[in-house]
């Protein structure tokens, strides 16, 4: 059977989600709060977050680049929408985090994360530069796009707001950790990783694409257990924990 490197990329990001679910589900990443001794060499965090995120900005734009095949008005909307998330979490994310001195992130993290945005960018480029298939300007009247990249929309608001709650938690100079308050809190301990969630489900609708529908899964696969496991440490941490908050998904997760 003859199978192009695109495809095979496609698998693999299939394949790579159930078994990031089940080891996530054993063992907890170990950065931030999770970050312990064992795994290795480490690096600044600040550093890690930029090398890790970075591919899926420049590589995505160098393979977009090379992959064009008349992407027209629907494929620069989607380059658009992925760059404004990426430009941010590789380049300004980064430099927003307040972190305690000396914070360091396993280089194997840092890796693992770094190969994974290349290759998700490698599969996921293509969609957006019409290589995979071209979009023709009727896309966007058509219902698939308008409720994704309205889900995309709501999901960065989401994320980026539950974001800037967090990193707004710590005050110039403290280094621990505290209830968050406000926004989607009010429901979930992780509304950033709902907002992820939200947003590349609203990728793989707007985009209709399997290679989508792979990243999205990948996400699932990768932050639920994250989720489930930062709700349990919340619940242990702090004993008046709101009860009613669930980690991930409202009234469900
Ligand atoms: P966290 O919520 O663990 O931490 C984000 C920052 O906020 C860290 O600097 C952390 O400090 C600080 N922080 C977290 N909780 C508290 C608290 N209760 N009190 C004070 N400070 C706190 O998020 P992640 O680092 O896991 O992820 C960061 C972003 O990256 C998120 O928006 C996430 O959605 C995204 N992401 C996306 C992934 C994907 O698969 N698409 C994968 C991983 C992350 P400290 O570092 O000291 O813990």
């Amino acid at each position: 059977m003859y199978a192009t490197p695109h495809a095979l990329a496609t698998v693999a990001l299939t394949v790579a989600a159930p078994v990031t679910y089940i080891v996530l589900r054993f063992v907890s990443a170990p950065y931030g709060r999770h970050v312990r001794d064992g795994w290795g060499p480490s690096m600044p965090t600040r550093w890690a977050w930029v090398v890790m995120e970075s591919p899926s900005a420049w590589f995505f734009a160098l393979w977009f680049m090379v992959t064009l095949n008349n992407p027209g008005p629907v494929g620069i909307v989607f380059l658009f929408l992925w760059m404004w998330h990426y430009v941010y979490r590789a380049f300004v994310f980064p430099f927003r985090l307040r972190l305690k001195p000396g914070a360091r992130m396993p280089v194997l993290i840092a890796g693992l994360a770094f190969v994974f945005n290349l290759l998700n960018s490698f599969v996921n480029a293509p969609v957006a530069s019409g290589a995979v298939r071209p979009y023709d300007p009727s896309w966007f009247l058509d219902p698939r796009f308008g409720i994704g990249v309205a889900l995309f929309l709501a999901g960065i608001s989401v994320n980026r707001q539950a974001d800037r709650i967090l990193l707004n938690l710590r005050k110039p100079g403290e280094t621990g950790y505290k209830i968050p308050h406000g926004g989607l809190y009010g429901w979930v301990s992780c509304p950033n990783y709902l907002g992820e969630l939200m947003q590349w489900t609203g990728w793989a609708v707007a985009t209709w694409s399997v290679e989508g529908l792979a990243f999205a899964v990948y996400t699932a696969a990768n932050l639920v257990p994250r989720a489930l496991d930062n709700h349990a440490w919340y619940r242990q941490t702090f004993p008046a924990y709101p009860p009613e908050r669930r980690a991930v998904i409202p009234f469900l997760l």
